[in-house]
């Protein structure tokens, strides 16, 4: 008989910003490429991607993902950009079974898009790990989200990846497109708030962001990119401390904080903040 404890996968929380980073090299990419280095190979990637935002939950069941170009007016090197990765039908089964009895929609139509793509360009180049995505059901509030996480552990000691990728801070209406424009003080405001929630596990501040009031109102006008860290805080164990691979603002307005959790003990990530 073996005592081996099956090794328990890291768990990351991606800031994607710009699809144009796709095609960057900047600290956000290093880091990302960084992320995707330090973890085990996993046997599998789960991705909870702010632009898969519908109506009820859904998983991607098809043996081939393509790769959506969900955006407009980006320059055709980005909708060129393939990412040819596999998908796992057997690990989209296994998700819906372990979020019975909420119906999860075995989907055929969607694919990779580009939440999750734009990073894992960067965290796995060579597209050779399976990825399933993940729907976030936009009629439920922010409980829900984070306890979709909690249900979700179990794949982290079946070799299972789990990544979210959104932005903490995304106000696109008042971006700033001047070179090194700096954060907007309520996007600083609220991006160290919510750092600070992370760093000490206060997962309640996480999910109630909404009380904050102003800063969050203007931070997050729309959930879709907030709440792909809520499956991830979910998904933290007691024993874990959450920590930054980077931090930073982007057109005054996008929070690029990256974090994760779990990872092997010699990855420290950055813990400067910006
Ligand atoms: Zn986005």
């Amino acid at each position: 008989m073996s005592s081996t404890k099956p090794l328990r996968m890291p768990i990351l929380f991606f800031g994607h910003g710009s699809p144009m980073n796709t095609l960057a090299h900047n600290k956000y990419t290093e880091a990302w490429h960084a992320m995707g280095a330090a973890v085990p190979r996993p046997k599998a990637i789960l991705s909870i991607s702010a632009h898969w935002y519908t109506r009820g939950s859904a998983v991607t069941a098809m043996a081939q993902p393509r790769t959506i170009h969900d955006f407009g007016g980006f320059p055709q090197a980005l909708f060129d950009q393939q990412y040819p990765a596999p998908g796992d039908p057997a690990l989209a089964a296994r998700v819906r079974e372990l979020l019975a009895p909420l119906p999860v929609a075995m989907d055929q139509s969607w694919g990779l898009d580009h939440g999750t793509w734009s990073v894992l360009v960067h965290a796995f180049p060579h597209a050779d790990v399976p990825v399933v995505q993940l729907s976030m059901d936009a009629t439920k509030p922010p409980d829900f989200h984070y306890e979709l996480g909690q249900r979700l552990a179990a794949l982290r000691e079946e070799g299972v990846l789990v990544i979210g990728s959104g932005n903490v801070v995304h106000n696109l209406m008042l971006m700033q497109r001047v070179e090194g424009a700096p954060p907007y003080v309520w996007a600083r405001r609220f991006n160290e708030r919510m750092r600070a929630a992370l760093a000490s596990g206060e997962h309640r501040t996480l999910i109630d962001f909404d009380g904050i009031g102003e800063d969050a109102r203007l931070s997050v006008p729309t959930p879709e990119h907030f709440l792909p860290l809520l499956y991830i805080a979910g998904l933290q164990s007691g024993d874990e401390t959450m920590v930054f691979a980077v931090d930073g603002y982007e057109a005054g307005s996008l929070g690029m904080l990256s974090a994760a959790a779990g990872m092997p003990a010699q990855w420290t990530g950055s813990s400067a903040a910006p």
